[in-house]
């Protein structure tokens, strides 16, 4: 099938207030166009220099999300253009994110991201320490971000009962933290869901699915 088809096939499946992000990390601008043709403006890349050079050679109405871990000296790059940061997962990432922002006068959304695999791989913060970010004096001051919600990944595994009990862990995390109020934290997206479980992911609450093979086709890394 075309990627036209393959992203056709999976909006046509998913409720419409899920958010799509079609996750274009290794593919070539040309595969981009193909979805960008297609009417699709939303896609996440989990590197940021790959994530620059794509914005430069692509359309402006493009929605660049950044979905992978991010390194505090890289934010500068992407600060100008990024829509949303799906992987923030410390106070002081948060902060770089601001003042960067803070440069190109824009406020920058940021999605927390909640360690919910079972995996030493899997990057993240705990509920509490989300929490606690919330509710400090120092995230209140930081007002050129935005947290719109959470993110998380479930373990690499079959198991589908696994999956499904970290999923609804995410989203019992997000039903808890959305009860703090701070005028920088307007909490609406769930990120969660991959090609082999976003429809699990969105039974489990998901608002936003990050799909990458199943629209583009395997990756090849080399
Ligand atoms: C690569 C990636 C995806 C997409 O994975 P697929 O299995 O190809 O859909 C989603 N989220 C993150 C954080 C990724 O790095």
């Amino acid at each position: 099938m075309s990627i036209k088809q393959n992203l056709n096939t999976i909006l046509e499946a998913i409720p419409k207030h899920v958010t799509l992000v079609a996750v274009s990390k290794t593919k070539p601008v040309s595969d981009i166009m193909e979805a960008y043709n297609a009417g699709h403006r939303v896609f996440g890349e989990n590197k940021v220099q790959e994530m620059v050079e794509k914005h430069e050679q692509m359309p402006k109405d493009i929605e660049w999300h950044m979905i992978g871990h991010l390194q505090r000296n890289k934010v500068k790059y992407m600060a100008s253009f990024v829509s949303l940061i799906h992987g923030v997962d410390n106070l002081k990432l948060l902060k770089e994110i601001n003042k960067q922002a803070q440069k190109h006068n824009r406020v920058i959304e940021c999605l927390l991201q909640i360690k919910i695999a079972n995996e030493d791989s899997k990057f993240g913060m705990s509920a509490k320490d989300a929490s606690s970010i919330l509710q400090s004096s120092v995230f209140a001051e930081l007002k050129n971000i935005k947290i719109t919600g959470v993110m998380g990944m479930a373990t690499f595994t079959d198991n589908n009962t696994q999956i499904k009990q970290e999923f609804e862990s995410l989203k019992n995390t997000f039903d808890s933290l959305k009860t703090i109020e701070v005028s920088n934290f307007k909490p609406e997206t769930i990120s969660m869901g991959m090609s082999g479980d976003y429809k699990l992911a969105i039974n489990c609450g998901s608002t936003m699915i990050r799909v990458g093979s199943s629209i583009f086709g395997a990756r090849n890394y080399n």
